[in-house]
């Protein structure tokens, strides 16, 4: 009698486990784990060049002026005072 209640202890045991686990597993894919998106900062941005300094930068960071029919871009407004100054 002693073995078949064990017995019996042990198979109560593995279905609360097992409603256990299956709970678990319900909550966790109630709540699934957020992909970050994207952030706008790591895509990759076009760079453009000074041509005073030479330093490229973020063509969003950059001051730009506009050289004939192209568009130059300068890091700071000293350059471009000196770019128009030049090109003037
Ligand atoms: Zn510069």
């Amino acid at each position: 009698m002693g073995l078949l209640s064990s017995l019996l202890r042990l198979l109560l045991i593995g279905l609360l486990f097992a409603a256990l686990s299956r709970l678990f597993a319900r909550v966790f894919r109630g709540h699934p784990q957020r992909r970050v998106p994207p952030q706008p900062e790591s895509v990759p941005e076009r760079l453009v060049q000074d041509p005073v300094c030479g330093l490229c930068l973020p063509e969003r960071q950059a001051l730009s002026a506009r050289s004939g029919t192209r568009q130059v871009h300068f890091c700071s407004e000293s350059c471009r005072n000196a770019y128009l100054a030049k090109a003037g």
